[in-house]
């Protein structure tokens, strides 16, 4: 374990750095448990950090073998080098060459982080603190060298040896059974974005010409056997180069981009300089292994990889504070493409839904943190949603405010002010205000105050002067460490649409233009006044989800069932029958806990029958309005006190009767959509499995007998993973003996193939049934299970705890005390991991008494336990904190 460094970091004490290094010549001799290093540093000091300073390098668990300095080797007392650091306490004046050789264990690596093989292949994580595993270097964002890198391996273990940027020297080891190749890369790039990658891989290859005309090779690596499956990702990638350059002008620039799929990996994948690693799951697909919904992640995951080419690697983030400066302008970069790919309304909620589940969660509770956090005690716990999709909707709401071309301006600014630099949010957000002539220093609340903004509005109108003044509210509630907030930004995006469904023309009392329908609220309380409002409008707030807040409204429930039949902007329309069915289930979770019989609205299953029923809707937007508000959703609503049974039952109960209600038309929509037409992974017929598959889950909430046949019919007779996974997941609510037989059926067919295998693994652990936990354990011990393989403890014990919310939140604590024990189990092989699942406690305080006090018991039992990771402390620590 690493030993304890000086923590936490803080933003506030950020210094440049005392040396920096300009080249870095990289000999790396694979094998598999002795691979040596030999790192030639070209390294100056920092003019700019002042004084002469020492050199202090980072490690991480690292054996030093050999030092050199200016070619001479260095005599032991004149260096200390410990596992975690190396340090030069008297460097020479100037530039020096500093070589450094280390031997490592890349079998023995465990936490995926630095060197480490995954099924027979050698590869590389670097980010966020993985190069110090490799060799000692000043392991931190800022410092960017050019790098060289020879690699070395048996020819018949590693045929295939690369590294970032273009292959420049190849060839055979004389008189040994090893070959060896050289990269180099102009490009000066930070630690954290180098990669290797040593195997026997297949290789799927095409072509790409850029907006001036050069030509790029375009390289898939996956293991013998899987090339079939890569033609998806190739196409992706090819899409995403040219909206790039299209969208925003950003050329590819070296002569060779590779992707690399491993199927051991912490993250999704990671955008290494024109070597990209991908977890497998990220870019393996055929119609019969992946479904729609992993159609659509793999291309959006391929194009937010391929565009930190220049919103991460190009530019690059000062330090690991900064880390929304990539990640959550490529979020939002990824989630334009996407929308232009596909439907941008239904990709816009599927965003929100997102955002919400995951987002807003992390905000109301002990993990809160801002978008640019100001400390952390383990860099690898801020990979956050909050960093990742908040900090894309700043970045969107730049656009709301600045409108497209100001945007665009802005953008280009950045690309041309910071290229080749390591850039601060301070410096990017001046862009925008420097092209666009703006004021932007209240907006950088967004980065600097954790919390979900919290906006009231009333709306009046006055017949006689024909006049609708709009009364807002904002607040920020307190989060860790920020008990009081200052009013934030917040661009609304409006409409006062009239009794005939059309929006009104706006108008401000002032004189003031409503630039693109937006309104911009900058202080607590604050009020619009519109003029010229011939009737009593209804108020459509917020639409596209213009900035990521809550919304309370005195908006009337038939307003809203107005708005779901007529608003101009679909999110709305969602939006307000999502609004009607979540007070709906609040109030049914009420009485069913106080031992009433919950009840319906006749208003919404008539809008949910009016919606099916428009024949110009896109199916995918249906079947999102379908869908009832999750358990997950249900429990952020109510905010406390939850008891998740009593929202489960609601839920069903809400379910079944809309079953009831609309039968006939779920059934004939399911027919008509049931047409065998062949599989095609394009966005519409994506969007018309959905509604079918929606009709179908509908259908069976009563657990007719019908519908479970209709379900096991689709399950057995499907063409496609889509079709019969969602037969699966509808299967999977209800205990029937179809369920059983299904899921055994599903083992048998894909037992061969690991990545569908999670799947089986995942439906599994979310079945709404108190004999789930014991199942979960026996999996553990299945042979298909590994505690060591990221992707089957997401799959597996990630689902549960996450996903199944009667279960794991079990009133007799037992899902608590499994996620403890497995927590710890892992801890010591990935730290990360543990972390990671560990997070879902994060709504701990927010369940009813006796569940809160057992998830206490269990967290304390992890806090008391010896030798914690840093990663899983910290985690534990902030959960457990009470400021
Ligand atoms: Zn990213």
């Amino acid at each position: 374990m690493r030993t304890e460094q000086a923590r936490p970091v803080r933003l506030e004490n950020y210094r440049p750095p005392d040396w920096l290094v300009e080249t870095v010549e990289l000999d790396v001799s694979l094998l598999p448990t002795a691979t040596k290093v030999r790192a030639t540093l070209k390294m100056s000091p920092n003019l700019k950090a002042g004084a002469p300073a020492p050199i202090v390098l980072d490690g991480d668990g690292l054996t030093l073998t050999s030092l050199k300095l200016d070619g001479s080797e260095m005599p032991g007392d004149s260096y200390v080098a410990t596992p975690d650091s190396l340090t030069i306490a008297q460097p020479p004046a100037g530039t020096c060459y500093l070589q450094i050789e280390t031997l490592i264990d890349p079998s023995a690596n465990t936490q995926l982080m630095g060197l480490y093989r995954s099924n027979a292949s050698y590869c590389t994580q670097c980010e966020a603190e993985g190069f110090r595993r490799i060799t000692y270097f000043p392991d931190r964002p800022d410092v960017m060298a050019v790098y060289t890198t020879r690699i070395e391996a048996e020819k018949s273990e590693a045929p295939v040896l690369l590294s970032n940027g273009n292959l420049t020297e190849s060839g055979e080891v004389a008189g040994t059974t090893r070959h060896f190749a050289v990269w180099h890369d102009p490009f000066p790039k930070p630690a954290y974005l180098f990669a290797l990658v040593g195997g026997d891989l297949g290789c799927v290859e095409d072509k790409f010409v850029t907006m001036s005309g050069r030509e790029v090779t375009l390289r898939i690596y996956v293991e013998h056997g899987k090339e079939d499956r890569c033609a998806w990702a190739m196409d992706s990638l090819k899409r995403c180069m040219r909206w790039d350059e299209e969208t925003f002008g950003r050329e590819y620039d070296l002569d060779i981009f590779m992707i690399v799929a491993v199927s051991d990996f912490n993250m999704g994948a990671m955008e290494n300089k024109g070597l990209n690693i991908f977890n497998d799951k990220l870019v393996l697909a055929t119609p019969d292994t992946a479904t729609d919904a992993d159609y659509a992640s793999i291309e959006a995951v391929i194009a937010h990889e391929y565009f930190h080419n220049w919103t991460g690697n190009r530019i690059t983030c000062r330090d690991w504070f900064q880390l929304c400066l990539k990640e959550g302008l490529t979020v939002f970069r990824d989630q334009e493409f996407s929308s232009d790919q596909r439907s941008r309304p239904v990709k816009r909620i599927a965003d929100v839904r997102a955002l919400r589940a995951h987002q807003f969660v992390e905000d109301a509770g002990p993990l809160a943190h801002p978008v640019r956090p100001s400390a952390y005690s383990e860099i690898s716990n801020f990979y956050t949603a909050t960093v990742y999709e908040k900090g894309a909707e700043v970045v969107r709401m730049l656009k709301v405010l600045l409108g497209p071309g100001g945007f665009r301006k802005g953008l280009d600014l950045y690309f041309t002010r910071h290229d080749g630099e390591a850039a601060t949010v301070d410096q990017f957000v001046q862009c925008f205000a420097d092209a666009n002539n703006a004021d932007l220093a209240q907006f950088m609340r967004w980065y600097a105050q954790a919390g979900t903004p919290e906006v009231t509005a009333s709306g009046h109108y006055d017949a006689a002067t024909q006049s609708y003044r709009l009364d807002l509210q904002q607040s920020v509630p307190p989060t860790p460490g920020q008990p009081h907030k200052e009013p934030m930004v917040i661009p609304l995006a409006l409409g006062l649409v009239g009794r005939d469904g059309r929006d009104m023309s706006l108008s401000l009392e002032s004189g003031r233009p409503v630039v693109r329908g937006v309104v911009t609220l900058t202080q607590a309380v604050q009020s619009f006044d519109f003029t010229g409002v011939a009737e009593q409008p209804v108020l459509s707030l917020n639409r596209g989800f213009s900035a990521p807040i809550k919304l309370k409204s005195n908006v009337p429930g038939e307003d809203l069932k107005f708005l779901a039949a007529h608003d101009s902007d679909p999110f709305n329309r969602w939006q307000a029958v999502q609004t009607l069915a979540n007070a709906l289930l609040i109030e049914n979770t009420a009485t069913i806990r106080a031992g009433r019989e919950p009840r319906e609205d006749a208003g919404l299953t008539a809008a949910l029958g009016a919606l099916m029923a428009e024949p110009d809707l896109e199916p995918a937007f249906v079947a999102l309005v379908l869908a009832m508000p999750s358990e997950n959703d249900l429990a952020r609503e109510i905010g406390q006190d939850i008891d998740p049974n009593a929202i489960f039952l609601a839920r069903a109960w809400l379910r079944a009767a809309l079953s009831s209600r609309l039968a006939p038309a779920l059934r004939e929509t399911y027919r008509r959509l049931d047409d065998g037409s062949p599989f095609s992974p394009d966005a519409a017929s994506a969007g018309r499995r959905a509604l079918k598959n929606a009709c179908l889950d509908l259908l069976a909430a009563t657990a007719a007998a019908s519908a479970i046949a209709l379900a096991t019919r689709q399950y057995h007779q499907a063409t496609n993973m889509t079709d019969r996974m969602a037969a699966l997941t509808t299967l999977s609510l209800y205990p029937v003996p179809e369920r059983q037989a299904a899921l055994d059926d599903f083992y048998r067919r894909y037992s061969g193939n690991p990545l569908v295998i999670d799947k089986w693994f995942g439906l599994q652990a979310t079945i709404p049934d108190p004999a789930t936990l014991d199942r979960v354990k026996v999996l553990m011990v299945h042979p298909a299970f590994s505690i060591a393989n990221p992707n089957r403890v997401r799959a597996l014990i990630g689902s549960f705890v996450q996903m199944n919310p009667t279960q794991f939140n079990r009133a007799d604590g037992a899902g608590f005390e499994f996620l403890a024990d497995t927590a710890l189990a892992l801890d010591s092989k990935n730290p990360q991991v543990s972390a990671r699942i560990t997070t879902a406690f994060r709504s701990w305080r927010a369940l009813e008494p006796v569940r809160r006090a057992r998830a206490e018991t269990a967290l304390r039992r992890i806090a008391a336990a010896p030798n914690l990771s840093r990663d899983l402390r910290d985690i534990i620590d902030r959960s457990l904190a009470t400021t």
